[in-house]
């Protein structure tokens, strides 16, 4: 088994790929919840729910979010109605967060709403959110506000000034990882943190207590989402200045430096060096490519 750490739109790549080697049940997918929020009554996880469709074959690729075909009427009524969800859902999409919300409510941990939800969708990867308490990602604007990370990314597409990065539990406490999140570490042939945002996609699931010590005693292979001084995609560059780091490949790898055994570039990336990575192609502008990169980082696994 192979367990993957992502977040909604680099690693889904890559596990599109993973998936054509290996069989569903081989893989198991620890999943940034800090980007969830209270929408509407819902409880919304944008990364699980990536992911899940994903997995259930229902996933719009053009966007990375939302099931593909789904209808919009609910939310454009309320639209009319003159409110804006921050995050649009579709009906069907919609369906799964009521659901979840419900499950939560009767008392579920999220690990087991999100069970109930991919066994009713007929997944056989274990999709684990990465802990079962509330953790939120906050940006620091200019004059100290905090702004919760989808209304800056998603609300004003990044255009505020920033100066830092809030990491924020619900109940005050040092979140702990879901029990399922590591004990699927420590039963793998090897973890691969996928080419995520560092700051708001893995470092949150590296800081849950325990992540980073069962890491450490396991083969993990990164791949960087960086190259040159840009992401392949998103504002993972602003963030990462802010939270005090290069927005760079060396940047990522010196987040990931105690946990990492193999760092992975892009080949493109031929202005940052990074002692001792790997350089792959990690475009994965399409299933193909994605296969491609997942065979050459599943060739560095070590033999067992
Ligand atoms: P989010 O949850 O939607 O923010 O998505 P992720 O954190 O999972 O992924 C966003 C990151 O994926 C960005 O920093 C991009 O640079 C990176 N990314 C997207 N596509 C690719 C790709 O094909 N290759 C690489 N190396 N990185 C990618």
């Amino acid at each position: 088994m192979i367990t993957v750490l992502s977040g909604g739109t680099g690693t889904p790549k890559l596990l599109r790929g993973l998936r054509q080697i290996l069989r569903d049940n081989e893989l198991s997918v620890i999943v940034n919840t800090g980007e969830d929020l209270r929408m509407s009554g819902h409880y919304v996880c944008p990364d699980i729910d990536t992911v899940t469709y994903l997995f259930a074959g229902l996933l719009n690729t053009d966007t990375w979010w939302g099931i593909k075909g789904d209808t919009m009427h609910t939310y454009h009524a309320m639209e009319r109605l003159g409110y804006k969800e921050p995050l649009p859902l579709g009906e069907q999409d919609r369906a799964t967060n009521i659901a979840r919300t419900a499950y939560l409510d009767a008392g579920l941990r999220l690990t087991d709403a999100v069970r109930k939800i991919t066994d009713a969708y007929g997944i056989s990867a274990r999709i684990i959110p990465m802990s079962d308490q509330e953790i939120t990602t906050y940006v620091v604007t200019e004059d100290g506000t905090l702004m919760h990370y989808q209304e800056y990314w998603v609300g004003k597409r990044g255009n505020v000034p920033i100066k830092g990065i809030v990491r924020k539990a619900a109940d005050g406490a040092v979140p702990a990882a879901s029990p399922e999140a590591i004990s699927a570490i420590e039963e793998s042939d090897g973890v691969i943190i996928g080419p995520s945002n560092p700051v708001t996609s893995i470092g949150p699931i590296l800081e849950c207590s325990g992540i980073r010590e069962a890491l450490r005693k396991q083969f993990t292979a990164a791949v960087s989402p960086f190259i040159g001084r840009r992401p392949v995609s998103g504002p993972a560059a602003a963030l990462m200045t802010a939270w005090g780091y290069e927005p760079t490949s060396l940047g990522t790898f010196q987040v990931y430096s105690d946990v990492a055994d193999v760092f992975i570039q892009d080949v493109r990336d031929t202005e940052i060096d990074v002692p001792g990575a790997v350089r792959l192609d990690t475009m994965m502008t399409n299933v193909k490519k994605a296969e491609s990169l997942a065979w050459d980082i599943l060739s560095l696994f070590p033999r067992r």
